[in-house]
């Protein structure tokens, strides 16, 4: 079983708090608000009010025997500064921290935060994506170049092989999954042939995938 540390319980921390206790991870909650704690008590494993600018409060809280703290504190960057170093000294061994810009996001990852996120950012340009390109089911971004997307096999692809088609040479891309239904086929082979409602999940260079879209 996985255990989390989540700090920051606004709306993202509590969400991502609670989802990962369904998921039955071990929870810990960290607010330096009182009720915030009481509120989402049975949710978690244990949840606890401190003040996580404070290292002493999360030494003390065992937090360096997490697999991953999550710091969900956007607003003020002091605090969200402060609690990533802790963490860091302490020598957690995953970071997730959640940014409210580019630049506070530039700042914790300097700060050896594994992962940081700007929720709105990235989910706004996920749907932005399924708005424009009605075939892309899911979109990913991986780095500015790749992106990760689901989307509809293109209705010339259907009944020819993988190979045929030699999308990695052509187009640059993979095929590493497909989906029909209930049925998942990972890491498909040359063979593969696409049949009608395939969903195909690619990963490659935007261009590639823009090209793609195209056909
Ligand atoms: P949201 O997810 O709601 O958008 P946000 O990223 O804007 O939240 P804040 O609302 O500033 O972040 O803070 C989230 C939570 O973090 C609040 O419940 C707040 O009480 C808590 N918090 C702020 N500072 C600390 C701290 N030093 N230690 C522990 N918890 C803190």
């Amino acid at each position: 079983m996985k255990s989390f540390v989540v700090i920051g319980l606004g709306r993202f921390g509590t969400r991502i708090a609670e989802k990962l206790y369904d998921m039955n991870s071990e929870v810990l909650a960290v607010d330096i608000d009182n009720e915030k704690v009481q509120q989402i008590a049975d949710n978690v494993t244990q949840a606890v009010s401190g003040d996580a600018r404070d290292i002493d409060v999360l030494r003390a809280l065992g937090v360096r025997n997490c697999d991953c703290a999550i710091v969900a504190i956007a607003s003020d960057l002091s605090s969200s500064i402060f609690i990533t170093m802790n963490l860091k000294e302490l020598d957690v061994p995953y970071i997730v921290a959640k940014a409210q810009s580019p630049m506070h996001k530039r700042i914790l990852e300097k700060l050896g935060a594994n992962s940081v996120i700007i929720p709105e950012q990235e989910m706004a340009d996920r749907v932005a994506h399924k708005l424009v390109e009605p075939n892309i089911l899911d979109f990913i971004e991986i780095s500015d170049e790749y992106s990760l997307v689901e989307e509809q096999a293109p209705d010339a692809w259907i009944n020819k092989s993988i190979k045929d088609l030699s999308v990695r040479a052509r187009l640059g891309i993979n095929i590493i999954a497909v989906k029909n239904g209930k049925d998942i086929n990972i890491a498909p082979g040359g063979d593969y042939i696409v049949r009608n409602g395939d969903v195909l999940v690619i990963i490659g260079k935007y261009e590639a995938l823009a090209k793609l879209r195209k056909r």
